[in-house]
């Protein structure tokens, strides 16, 4: 399973606090998947969705962990080195 140090340093997984996302709502946009950050917990949109705001937030905050908000998908995604892990 490919990882990095990013995610192995990862004790605990946040989960999203809602189920939307927090960039979205506040434009009335719609999203399709959504994508918790695991640096502050902030959940957003996916790269399917229209705006991005899961990959925006990683790019200009520099947060390099997110895991997926949907239920029953359990896995990480690391910016930085495009790595991918189940938990
Ligand atoms: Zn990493
Ligand atoms: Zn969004
Ligand atoms: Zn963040």
């Amino acid at each position: 399973m490919a990882s990095c140090v990013h995610i192995t340093a990862i004790a605990s997984v946040k989960g999203p606090q809602r189920h939307e996302c927090e960039e979205c709502v506040k434009v009335g946009d719609d999203w399709v998947h959504l994508r918790t950050c695991q640096t502050c917990g902030v959940t957003l949109c996916c790269d399917t969705s229209p705006n991005r705001h899961a990959t925006k937030h990683a790019h200009q905050s520099g947060h390099p962990v997110i895991a997926s908000a949907q239920p029953g998908e359990r896995w990480l995604y690391c910016y930085p080195d495009d790595a991918f892990a189940e938990y």
